[in-house]
């Protein structure tokens, strides 16, 4: 249940309500918004409890069943929208955030280059996986630690945050090193033990759709991350399984707007995993750009010919430069900001 505490309602009032709800044998968590404190009890609903108990409090306004089955994730449980600061960085604020670079770190040139080329273009978080989840065991499995120590060199020279994937909980306290996001793959969305370990992470999670995740699993996935009390969640939409095969996925940019009436967790969205092709990723950036999204993940190779994976969806250098000129032009059109400045006003490089 939701509680609404008045306007007016003291720090004690508020004390006294927590410890009831504690009482009554519900896990509390706490909001202070700028108007009033809202206070989320769950864990209780197996058991036949009475709102009135609690309605009757001083200092409450109203109790609220959440009816939904993710409590900490519904917007019934927090009106406004999470922002989630890193830095100079915010996600779910304003401007939309977008994070770039290779899907996997291969060499330090290719690192180095590929942040400078992000960087440039005005990304604010670089990209960039270091433990690869491979459909294939004999496919590239990422550098592990090396890799990491690459991205986040790279990220520093050029001043941009950087968001890694953890595959297992055995990664967790190496990967917390170096990234400042980490991110839960679309494969790992359900791995129910991973999500409560990363509940008790201090650093912000990313998490990705599953490939045949309903939004409502997707939800429940961060309802166990924000439950174990890491209450800094973004969504990440990366396209599900469909029977289309023209793409390797289907993006489904609806889920944008549906999320963001759902819940108060900021939503990005991932058009060349989306896609799986370089000449779709554009368009799709656009989308979802259009449909609210608050960021987008995106990869850029310098060289995606010779990339050691998803080269054939990670767009060249100049185009995401022009992608990036676009979205400064829709972004505004619905009321949000994409890095006002670009860091070059360099030429878009050709037709690539
Ligand atoms: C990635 O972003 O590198 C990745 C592997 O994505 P997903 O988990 O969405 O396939
Ligand atoms: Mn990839």
């Amino acid at each position: 249940m939701v509680v609404v505490m008045q306007e007016r309602a003291s720090d004690e009032q508020v004390q006294k309500v927590i410890a009831k709800l504690v009482e009554m044998g519900f896990d509390v968590h706490r909001s202070t918004g700028a108007l009033r404190t809202v206070l989320g009890a769950v864990g209780g609903s197996s058991r036949n409890y009475d709102t009135a108990l609690i309605e009757v409090l001083d200092g409450v306004q109203e109790v609220l069943r959440i009816t939904e089955p993710y409590k900490l994730a519904s917007r019934t449980f927090k009106p406004d929208n999470t922002v989630i600061t890193i830095g100079d960085v915010r996600i779910g604020g304003d401007e939309v955030i977008v994070m770039a670079g290779p899907c996997s770190a291969e060499t330090e040139e290719q690192v180095e280059t590929s942040a400078a080329a992000v960087k440039r273009a005005g990304a604010k978080v670089l990209r960039g996986g270091a433990f690869k989840p491979r459909s294939s065991p004999y496919s590239f499995q990422g550098l592990g630690e090396e890799g990491l120590r690459l991205l986040k060199a790279a990220a520093d020279r050029h001043n941009l945050k950087l968001v890694s994937e953890v595959m297992d909980i055995s990664q967790l306290e190496l990967i917390e090193r170096y990234a400042d996001i980490l991110q839960v793959g679309a494969r790992n969305m359900q791995n129910f033990t991973l999500l409560r370990e990363l509940g008790r992470s201090k650093k912000p999670i990313m998490l990705k759709r599953g490939i045949s995740a309903t939004i409502e699993e997707w939800l429940l996935s961060a309802e166990y991350i924000l439950a174990g009390g890491n209450m800094n969640v973004m969504l990440c939409e990366r396209g599900i399984r469909t029977f289309e095969s023209y793409t390797r996925n289907t993006l489904d940019i609806s889920a944008i707007p549906v999320v963001q009436k759902l819940s108060h967790l900021p939503v990005l969205a991932d058009p060349s995993h989306g896609t799986g092709k370089r000449d779709k990723v554009a368009p799709m950036a656009r989308a979802a750009v259009a449909a609210g999204c608050d960021g987008l993940l995106i990869e850029v190779h310098h060289d995606p010919d010779h990339a050691l994976s998803d080269g054939a969806q990670s767009l060249f250098p100049s185009q995401f430069d022009r992608l990036m000129a676009e979205l400064r032009i829709i972004a505004p059109a619905i009321g949000r900001s994409i890095c006002l400045e670009p860091v070059s006003k360099r030429g878009w490089g050709g037709s690539r």
